[in-house]
């Protein structure tokens, strides 16, 4: 089954606007072709807008980070999915470690979040990921299958077909300390287990499980072949156009 590679920049809450368009003006000519890898950058929300507008012709596709599980109403400072799908986002991140740990969010919220990500017509990149502390205890298959379960919940296996899920160890994120490429093909094969469990094979033969924490030009390949390992979700080393670049073109 061949799966499209897709590689993803988390900014996170990085860069201004000019630093944002400066990026997005330096990588998107030199983008390898759509047909071999999707090249995919998470900015923040106030970003988005010019980001889009400013990738428009080129291959690079938008993700937001984060938004909320209502299209409208009184919300106060949430994000829509619904208006991202109006400024033409492809992909929304949920589920990331850092919207758990410090936002608290919890399974149900992500689950309700992927929900309306569907329903306006984008495409989530659902996070899930142990801490070091699950990881030592031998734990981390049983934690991250429960929470990727959780995330999938009532969807139809036409939208879980359609989704990326990135396995992302806590203890790898921003850490320089990267899951060794067994553990990484290990964790993101027991993912796709879930997805066969709970969806049936030919779902999980479709969904894209990418691996994410400390990730860098120098050890994507490693990743990459793994036969599990659909791509990668990356901080640290896309904020630098030509680390994104050589991320991209790691994918062969
Ligand atoms: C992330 O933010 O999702 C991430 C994996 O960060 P880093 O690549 O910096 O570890």
């Amino acid at each position: 089954m061949s799966r499209k590679p897709i590689i993803a920049g988390n900014w996170k809450m990085n860069k201004n606007v000019q630093e944002a368009m400066a990026f997005v003006e330096e990588v998107k000519g030199q983008l390898p072709s759509e047909e071999v890898v999707e090249s995919v950058i998470g900015a923040s929300a106030v970003l988005l807008n010019g980001v889009k507008f400013q990738a428009s012709g080129s291959a690079l596709k938008v993700a937001a980070q984060n938004c909320y599980f209502e299209d409208a109403g009184a919300f106060t400072g949430e994000t829509s999915p619904k208006v991202l799908a109006d400024l033409g986002a492809d992909y929304v991140i949920i589920g990331h470690s850092e919207r758990r740990d410090y936002f608290h969010e919890t399974d149900e919220d992500i689950n309700k979040k992927a929900h309306a990500i569907f329903r306006n017509g984008l495409t989530p990149i659902i996070c899930c990921g142990e801490s070091l502390e699950t990881y030592e205890a031998g734990k981390a298959v049983e934690f991250v299958g429960a929470q990727v379960s959780a995330a999938l919940k009532g969807l139809t296996a036409e939208q879980v077909a359609a989704s990326v899920i990135a396995y992302e160890p806590i203890w790898a994120i921003g850490t320089g300390k990267s899951a060794t490429k067994d553990d990484a093909q290990t964790m993101c094969k027991a993912v796709r287990d879930v997805v066969v469990a709970d969806f049936g094979q030919e779902v999980a033969d479709k969904v894209r499980v990418q691996y994410g924490g400390s990730v860098n030009p120098a050890n994507i390949a490693e990743y990459m072949a793994c036969p599990d390992v659909d791509g990668a979700l990356v901080g640290g080393a896309s904020l630098e156009p030509a680390s994104f670049l050589e991320l991209l073109a790691a994918v062969k």
